[in-house]
């Protein structure tokens, strides 16, 4: 075991999407920054489905980008398909969705991250929290003993994770990925309290071999609204979905195999999201449904990138079930799979153990953020990594912690609900969460927090300079209608 003798300000253990946000943000505010995450390849990695935003999530990534993060920036450069949901209601609820080029997203924020002055970034699995009495003084791997000042773990699924497809049992943090069995055993040995939840994912599939005429096409919005208000462009080319449905004989194999699924077979005693069921779990609970609509999302624009998301077949059946389910569909009769189906167990960290800054209660300068606090999305990871990030500088700087308020930010709510009513099932953003919501539009999400990211010294003078020819702009144009009159002749 060597000890590295530098003192960073703040470490960062992950490099998902809680991680990124975390350490960029850290590094520009100043801090020396280091990220410890299992592989450079996975930073910013889209887990499951390759999409960004929807209704409630939307407006994480839009109050992500007017603090100065980053996901809605490195959205737009990747986004292949872009819609906003809810288009014909009211402002309060519309959402920005985009899918996503899963390669190109991934790349993008890897580069952003390897290229962001101040922040190292570096491999290795951390297996300790190194603790002095109550308060953190750095992490150790399997090799190194790193220190500082302050420690934020952001580490997703991947906490003593199990991969379940029907009695097939892996210890993974994702697939081909370890599980980071010990850091979690460090976390329960030093009495935090822990929970077990459990998410899923559906097979990959083969776009070569589905019969694309058979099906209904899904086009996103014609003149397509990106993310971010800053300085980005939607670069990649815009791409169509495709609709499929299930039917009676998908039914009745998912049926006839339920006691294969890992889901029902009594394999997974963790709780999952109940707004993000599996195929399993749909044809039981909603057993009069004659079909389920399955969306056939691309996960990149490109002729070399073969592989189709098909969102709504989440499963943890066998694989030979898999294949026999799916090519019942219509459309999907020669489907080949590229990467099967599968569940996923792991711990998370009791969110009401921390303070709205995210810090631990009874352990200081030590952070919690992402899908370990019992959320799920990668828009909800990305905000907190944000938060945590800010506040982990803060607290090296003895100032007072970036804490937003209900009627101020989804975010806050997202934090407020998290640390005082607990999570007792995946935890994922909605509009209806937000006593606020008529005031808490995605396209004011500047106006409420672009100034404080601009305090914090996170957005540019150009951006905060251009932010305020907008303020000038709106209210004259305002004052003006107060003013001028226009005959309806
Ligand atoms: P992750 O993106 O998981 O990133 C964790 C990071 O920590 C990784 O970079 C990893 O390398 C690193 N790491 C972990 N342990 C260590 C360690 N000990 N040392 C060093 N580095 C470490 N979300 C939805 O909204 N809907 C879904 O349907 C959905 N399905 C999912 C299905 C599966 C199978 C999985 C795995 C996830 C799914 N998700 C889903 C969740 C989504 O992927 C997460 O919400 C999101 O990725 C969380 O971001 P994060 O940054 O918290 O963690």
């Amino acid at each position: 075991m060597t000890t590295n003798l530098k003192k960073f300000d703040v470490l960062v253990i992950g490099g998902g999407h809680a991680g990124c946000e975390a350490a960029l943000v850290a590094s520009r505010m100043g801090a020396e920054t280091l990220m410890i995450t299992l592989s450079f390849e996975t930073i910013g990695q889209m887990s499951c489905n390759p999409a960004v935003g929807g209704i409630g999530k939307g407006h994480l990534v839009k109050e992500i980008d007017a603090l100065g993060g980053e996901m809605g920036k490195v959205a737009d450069a990747t986004g292949i398909q872009f819609r906003v949901l809810n288009a014909s209601r009211g402002a309060a609820t519309r959402g920005t969705r985009c899918q996503s080029d899963y390669l190109a997203y991934k790349n993008v924020m890897k580069q952003i991250v390897l290229n962001q002055p101040g922040l190292q970034v570096i491999e290795g699995l951390v297996e300790e929290l190194i603790f002095e009495s109550d308060k953190i003084l750095g992490i150790r791997t399997e090799n190194e003993d790193y220190f500082g000042k302050s420690v934020i773990v952001t580490t997703g699924t991947f906490l003593n994770g199990q991969i379940h497809r029907g009695n097939e049992k892996i210890d993974a943090g994702r697939v081909s990925e370890p599980s980071a069995k010990r850091l979690s055993l460090c976390l329960s040995n030093n009495f935090f309290r822990l929970g077990r939840m459990k998410t899923g994912t559906p097979a990959r599939l083969d776009k070569r071999t589905i019969d694309w005429d058979k099906l209904d096409v899904q086009l996103g919005d014609q003149s397509p609204k990106k993310f971010s208000f800053w300085e980005s462009e939607i670069l990649l080319p815009q791409v169509p979905c495709h609709i499929a449905y299930t039917n009676s004989s998908t039914h009745k194999i998912i049926n006839d195999n339920l006691q294969k699924s890992a889901l029902y077979g009594g394999e997974i005693n963790g709780i999952g999201p109940r707004y993000c069921p599996s195929i399993e779990d749909k044809i039981v609970k909603f057993a009069d449904k004659k079909r389920h609509q399955i969306f056939l999302e691309p996960m990149g624009y490109s002729e070399e990138n073969i592989m189709i998301y098909p969102n709504g077949l989440s499963t943890s059946l066998p694989i030979e079930i898999q294949y026999n389910f799916l090519r019942t569909i219509e459309g999907l009769e020669k489907v080949d799979i590229i990467e099967p189906g599968y569940a996923i167990e792991y711990d998370m960290f009791d969110p009401m153990q921390l303070k709205s800054s995210l810090e631990l209660k009874k352990i200081s300068n030590l952070f919690f953020a992402g899908q370990i606090n019992g959320t799920t999305g990668y828009e909800e990871a990305a905000a907190q990594g944000l938060i945590a990030g800010i506040n982990a500088v803060l607290k090296t700087r003895n100032e007072q912690p970036l804490v937003l308020n209900r009627d101020q930010a989804y975010i806050g709510v997202m934090i407020d609900d998290l640390i005082t009513k607990g999570v007792m099932e995946p935890y994922r953003m909605f509009t209806s969460r937000a006593e606020h919501r008529l005031f808490l539009r995605e396209d004011n999400a500047d106006f409420r927090l672009t100034k404080i990211g601009w305090e914090l010294g996170i957005i540019s003078k150009e951006n905060f300079q251009n932010f305020q020819k907008k303020q000038i702009a709106i209210s004259s144009l305002l004052k003006k209608t107060k003013i001028e009159k226009i005959n309806p002749t």
